[in-house]
């Protein structure tokens, strides 16, 4: 596996200030494919500086041109798409089918996008007598996870470079190949030093180094609410703009008029994407009294066909492999029947986890409660639509779902009713424009299309 054992920082690579290193692990069988630098607080200062020194010329190159190489940048990264979704694979255990279609085939998707809108968008624009101007931010510090560990990326250097502001990239420990491979994309693409930085490093070193620093003018985070929280305080302390997309806990609500069958197939699929490592998932199925016992029944089969080690991959490290093990342990403790996997490790190598299935979950257990990030799906039983909302409506978090009925007006009827950033009608396909992000404590702010630009500009008027 390729890898660099420095960062890259003001376009070119560099060796880490200090000596540390992180070892990057392969999940399916344990080994370890790769060391790369452990950046400390005097790299992140290095790299926001080269952001900042590279922020005038970015921020005034014609937007035209900044599509240009944004355009440039999508094509290395469509030119190299066999080499990301190997280098996923190999550093988050994806299936390599599913990494080709997602993890490399989304973020070119999403880079497109953003080529298009920086030579389309209107930085200007006319509001009675004065002219608004819709200018960069500034240096953004991005902060990503491991889930999606190109997509999270992209979805935030994008925009950011289409807008005009530069950017310094802190990615997960557990996924810093595709980073380093992103920043050799960047580099080819013809961005100017300075514009894009990488410092991969541990979170609270690293990561919290980019958070604190005042040369920043916008966090921009994605990852666990916890993290996110303190991320938002330091913030706030230090009176600067903050993007956070959190934890979710999302509803399948499927109402009484739809295709069971259909609706309960692609929530099964939609929760074991990526081995239930995914802040969208639809993790809670609600399904009416009258047709529960045959929801369940189907879910329970279709989760079987997904085979450890074949169909679905294993988590990301032992660490999630164990939470996740525990919080189905967790389920049957709190009185769920489990129709599908267990708690067991279905296979003795690699942080493989069995996909499950509970039934008789109810709105109160821990399962229906909190972000699990693995290969659960909890089925609860509702009354009528109002039992329906309000179970779904019933957790911190509001980040997706979708809503299944016969009728797409009924269906859209009750999407209105929930508290949730995106919401799916009867298999709704993903739309890279759409914006992206969290009511409730799934986060603050939208990211893709442009409701994902503007969170990286802000706004001069000019009185005439
Ligand atoms: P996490 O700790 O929130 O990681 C996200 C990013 O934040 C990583 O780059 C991480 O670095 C960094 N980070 C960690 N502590 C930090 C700090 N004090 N200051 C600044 N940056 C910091 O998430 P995780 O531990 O990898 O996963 C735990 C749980 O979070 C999951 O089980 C899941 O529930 C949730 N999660 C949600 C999403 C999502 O897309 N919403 C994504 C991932 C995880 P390191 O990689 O070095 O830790
Ligand atoms: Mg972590």
């Amino acid at each position: 596996m390729k890898q660099h054992d420095a960062m890259y920082i003001d376009g070119s690579w560099r060796p880490a200030e200090g000596g540390g290193t992180i070892e990057v692990v392969n999940p399916a069988d344990g080994q370890v494919i790769a060391t790369v630098p452990a950046g400390s607080a005097a790299d992140v200062d290095a790299a926001v500086r080269a952001a900042r020194a590279a922020l005038p010329g970015w921020a005034a190159t014609p937007p035209q041109e900044r599509a240009a190489r944004l355009a440039a940048l999508r094509d290395q990264l469509v030119a190299r798409a066999d080499e990301i979704a190997a280098t996923v694979t190999a550093e988050l255990g994806a299936p390599l089918a599913f990494s080709k279609a997602v993890h490399a085939g989304a973020p070119i998707a999403v880079c497109g996008s953003y080529a298009e809108l920086a030579g389309t968008y209107a930085f200007e624009e006319k509001i009675g007598n004065s002219t608004v101007l819709h200018e960069p931010v500034g240096v953004v510090g991005a902060i990503t996870p491991w889930n999606y560990p190109l997509h999270q990326v992209v979805a935030k250097v994008a925009p950011a470079l289409a807008a005009g502001c530069t950017i310094v990239l802190k990615p997960a420990e557990d996924t810093p190949l595709v980073a380093q491979l992103f920043a050799e994309c960047v580099d080819a693409a013809g961005i100017p030093a300075g514009v894009f930085n990488l410092v991969t490093g541990l979170g609270p070193v690293a990561g919290q180094a980019l958070a604190e620093h005042d040369g920043i003018d916008l966090v921009s985070f994605t990852g666990s609410t916890a993290v996110g929280r303190k991320i938002g305080a330091l913030a706030g302390a230090a009176v600067k703009r903050v993007a956070l997309e959190l934890g979710g806990k999302s509803a399948n609500v499927i109402l009484p008029s739809a295709d069971l069958a259909k609706a309960v197939g692609v929530g099964v699929a939609n929760v074991m994407a990526n081995s239930g490592q995914t802040c969208s998932a639809w993790t809670r199925m609600l399904v009416h009294r009258d047709r529960y016992d045959e929801a369940v029944e189907l879910a329970a089969a279709a989760a079987a066909e997904y085979v450890p080690g074949e169909k679905i991959g294993p988590l990301v490290n032992a660490g999630q492999q164990a939470r996740v093990r525990g919080y189905i342990e967790r389920g049957v403790a709190e009185g769920a029947r489990l129709v599908a996997g267990g708690p067991e490790a279905p296979l003795e190598v690699g942080c493989y986890v069995r996909p499950t299935v509970f039934a008789d979950v109810t709105p109160e257990m821990t399962i229906a409660q909190e972000e699990i990030f693995g290969p659960v799906l909890s089925v609860l039983c509702y009354e009528d639509e109002d039992d329906a909302a309000r179970i779904a409506n019933g957790t911190v978090y509001g980040l997706a779902g979708a809503v299944w009925a016969g009728d797409e007006a009924e269906a859209v009827a009750f999407a209105r009713r929930l508290e949730t950033g995106q919401v799916d009608i009867n298999g709704g396909r993903f739309n890279p424009l759409a914006p992206f992000g969290g009511y409730k404590q799934s986060g603050v702010g939208r990211e893709l299309g442009r409701h994902g630009l503007a969170e990286y500009l802000q706004t001069k008027s000019l009185q005439f």
